[in-house]
């Protein structure tokens, strides 16, 4: 089933107090939460075109937090004065495309997941209509000025959530026939659905994808996030290793730092065994083959390529999913040269290149006490770990 996604990042919804960018564009743990969720479409194989409807007045916002994913998607649509006139405009800027489904997702509710996208997906295969929801787990209580007037029954109640999906034909013909008859206070489209008669089912969503709509929220998502915990995505763990062997020379590129050296390593491009082994480690974690793959030795483009090229092109394999770096850890394996007094340098140069807080980068070294190939000081050998955060 052929199924495009719009997004919905159109509100105004700011800061108490007014001030400050639209909650969607909110960094949370450092990124806009757009960015977050659109890295989940982006990432998702079933899903083919992404729309974002977005506010006049926050292209530029829009371009920052979309930046990584600018290939993958087309221009940005204007939304309208209310959700259900962003939707449809949405809905208009696919048109020609006209897949079999949508899904219409609020931007500011960046955990969801790959299943959940699925359930939906696949609910649209015998409904019209099909959106996830949560069932209740408080009671329900109605009050008046303050006090508890009833109890409500919670049985078949559900807190619904996006994305909802639709067959593309028939959520079109609701939202025409919504705006033929001047209905415009519909708060989801499956209540657009709803009264216009389609068949629309409840698959199951998750507790973790909130939408985030007050401050409160925000501070819920953070620790969730840093506690690495269950917040739509999951940790990947890579590693990488890699051996270049000496010949004659005066100096030779490790973890990106000129060290001179009565000898040099041998290699197609700079031959950074440092790097080497971190960019596969990178790849390794995200399942997305390994450095040869990607530059071919047999590719004259690389021939003595400073190997930060191979390094930015893995982490940004890695952004473009929506994925972050949590901690890289190398180790060069030699007797000589002394790793020591450079250590530092190579820390601060794969921190920068990666754009990693210092902390999060370590750079080791360790002899083989005369051992083996690099015992006989033939090569250096390096290994690479890092984790990834994967949403
Ligand atoms: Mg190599």
């Amino acid at each position: 089933m052929q199924t495009a996604v719009i997004i919905v990042a159109a509100g105004r919804g700011t800061r108490a107090g007014g001030d400050g960018p639209p909650k969607q564009y909110w960094p949370l743990a450092g990124r806009p939460v757009l960015e977050r969720t659109l890295g989940v479409f982006g990432a998702h194989p079933g899903i083919g075109q992404i729309v974002t409807v977005i506010h006049g007045q926050d292209r530029e916002l829009y371009d920052q937090a979309s930046a990584a994913f600018k290939e993958r998607l087309g221009e940005p649509v204007i939304g309208g004065a209310t959700r259900q006139d962003s939707v449809r405009a949405g809905l208009e800027a696919i048109g020609l495309a006209a897949p079999d489904a949508v899904l219409i997702h609020d931007a500011v509710r960046p955990f969801v997941t790959g299943e959940i996208i699925d359930r939906v997906v696949g609910a649209l295969d015998s409904a019209e209509g099909a959106l996830p929801a949560v069932s209740l787990a408080d009671t329900l209580k109605r009050a008046e000025d303050g006090h508890v007037v009833e109890t409500l029954k919670r049985d078949n109640l559900w807190r619904a959530q996006t994305p909802q999906g639709f067959r593309y034909d028939k959520i079109c013909q609701a939202h025409d026939a919504a705006r033929r008859k001047g209905k415009d206070d519909f708060t989801d489209d499956a209540q657009v659905a709803e009264w216009h008669g389609l068949d629309v089912v409840v698959v199951e969503g998750a507790a973790s994808n909130i939408k985030l709509t007050t401050a409160e929220d925000f501070a819920i998502a953070e620790r969730l996030l840093s506690s690495g915990g269950s917040a739509g995505g999951e940790w990947r763990i890579g590693q990488g290793s890699d051996t270049h062997r000496f010949e004659p020379g005066d100096h030779l590129m490790l973890c990106g730092v000129r060290i001179a050296h009565d000898q040099t390593l041998a290699g197609h491009s700079d031959a950074d065994v440092g790097l080497h082994a971190l960019t596969d480690a990178l790849l390794g974690a995200i399942g997305d083959g390994d450095i040869g793959v990607h530059f071919p030795p047999s590719d004259p483009k690389w021939r003595g390529a400073s190997s930060d090229v191979f390094l930015v092109d893995a982490a940004e394999r890695i952004k473009s999913r929506g994925g972050r770096i949590a901690n890289v850890d190398v180790t060069l394996i030699c007797e000589a040269p002394k790793i020591g007094p450079h250590r530092e340098a190579m820390r601060q140069r794969i921190a920068e290149i990666l754009d990693l807080a210092l902390d999060r980068v370590s750079v080791k070294a360790t002899t083989t006490e005369g051992l083996g190939y690099t015992g006989r000081s033939e090569g250096i050998a390096a290994q690479a770990s890092v984790s990834v955060w994967l949403p």
